[in-house]
């Protein structure tokens, strides 16, 4: 028996739009179950190594003014059938009265219950949502649903509670790369010349959404799948660099993607674009490569390329863990390098530690730096690799208040020195053990 995931809330906070961004993600194994009631709407979601079932409550009077007997026996059913509630409520708005009424209704179920304030698009707006907390749910998210923000950290705390574990085996053959970069780095031009270099056929491949241009090609024996992020809005391509950026943000492609390949232009140097771009790879967990392309432009390579690595190292610090690579989509310098590299660095994206690979380092780590914060010392008592695709750590301590972010860099830099994990993110989470 797979773990029932609810999506309840009043209308129009969003529960469809969030029921349409968990399903969303990867199509592929994505099955509406039968035998499920006309009103609710359920579907298998795959995460990580797990699976649930999420229902949405579509169907729901849309009168938000009152509290109906109808929507509160809706709400009985929704909350009984599930193992897990996530109780929808708009960020924007702020507490209305019927989130009040619901959250004393689901409170009775005692269900397990995540809090998801939605319509938060942005960090600063977290603040906003800190209301919240005065329905009585200590265990919340902030997300936007439609901009995809933060879902992977719901997802994550859905996966921590899923009772019944059904390992989710995928066959993984083609790699999925995707190429992102901001208007006229030369992303078109890295797709056509990499597929004409490896003499395979070009095609569209249908059922992508229209914001991507997809390719299959072969290099090196293996096959890939290419994604271009052009923004194809009714066939032509985006010209601006803000209207790319927004795209790129609500881009279903990046999180089916494996690898994303970060282009930059050496003709124009490591802007601001590339930098946000960067900052949305990093919120999407994504193993990274970063390229400068247009290198046949450049005469004197040695120089140029110290300018930019510390040009790049030195804007996207956060990334310091991707390879650079320089290229050029023109003359096809380099591309057949980017294959290799992402098999190299899905490998290090996929990989699970064991419990005494793990130990060892950890254990080193907490011994050599203890920690200590306004007189009281971090205890970190239990950890473990819970997933992979990215690698996630949690770490259970005595007061995750005392956990410094220097503190959690330094157990990543631990983790990094020992295993590498080039080339991809890794996440640390902390949580209190009582
Ligand atoms: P996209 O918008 O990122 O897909 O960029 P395009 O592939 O359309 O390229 C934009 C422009 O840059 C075109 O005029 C390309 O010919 C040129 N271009 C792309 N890659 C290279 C390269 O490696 N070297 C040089 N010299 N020009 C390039």
């Amino acid at each position: 028996m797979l773990t029932k995931v609810a999506i309840v809330g009043r209308p129009n906070v969003g529960k469809s739009a969030l029921f349409n961004r968990l399903i969303g993600r990867k199509k592929a194994i994505i099955h509406e179950t039968p035998g499920t009631t006309r009103d609710r709407n359920d579907h298998e979601v795959s995460w990580r190594d797990k699976s649930f079932i999420v229902t949405d409550t579509a169907g729901w009077s849309t009168d938000i003014s009152v509290f109906s007997k109808d929507m509160s026996r809706q709400l009985d059913i929704a909350v009984e059938k599930s193992d897990v509630v996530l109780f929808v409520v708009d960020g924007k708005t702020g507490v209305h009265p019927t989130d009040v009424q619901i959250a004393q209704q689901i409170r009775l179920k005692r269900k397990k219950t995540i809090l998801v304030v939605n319509k938060i698009d942005t960090q600063a707006e977290e603040i906003k949502g800190y209301e919240f907390y005065e329905l009585g749910f200590d265990d919340a998210v902030f997300v936007s649903a439609n901009h995809g923000r933060s879902v992977h950290d719901l997802l994550d705390k859905i996966w921590e509670n899923i009772k019944y574990d059904r390992k989710v085996k995928k066959p993984r053959e083609t790699l999925e790369i995707i190429l992102v970069g901001k208007p006229n780095v030369g992303k078109s031009s890295f797709i056509n010349t990499a597929a004409k270099e490896e003499r395979s056929i070009v095609h569209d491949i249908p059922g992508t959404t229209r914001d991507s241009l997809t390719v299959r090609i072969q290099s090196n024996g293996k096959e890939y799948i290419l994604t271009d992020t052009a923004g194809l809005h009714r066939g032509s391509k985006t010209k601006d660099d803000m209207e790319y950026l927004s795209n790129l943000s609500t881009n279903y492609a990046i999180e089916d993607a494996d690898v994303a390949v970060l282009i930059a232009d050496a003709s124009q140097g490591i802007g601001e674009t590339e930098v946000k771009i960067a900052r949305l790879l990093l919120e999407k967990k994504k193993p990274v490569i970063v390229t400068v392309n247009k290198w046949d432009l450049i005469e004197e390579k040695e120089e140029a390329a110290k300018y930019f690595t510390e040009q790049l190292r030195e804007r996207i610090k956060f990334m310091n863990w991707a390879d650079i690579i320089f290229i050029s989509a023109k003359t096809g310098q380099r591309l057949d390098r980017i294959f290799q590299e992402a098999e190299i660095v899905f490998k290090q994206y996929s990989k699970e530690l064991t419990k005494e690979e793990l130990n060892e380092v950890i254990r080193d780590a907490l011994a050599r730096k203890p920690y200590t914060c306004k007189s009281r010392t971090l205890k970190i008592k239990e950890y473990a690799q819970v997933a992979s695709k990215p690698p996630v750590f949690i770490f259970s301590a005595n007061d995750t208040d005392l956990v410094h972010f220097s503190y959690e860099r330094f157990l990543e830099n631990c983790l990094r020195a020992e295993f590498g994990f080039h080339g991809t993110p890794i996440v640390l989470k902390f949580r209190n053990y009582y």
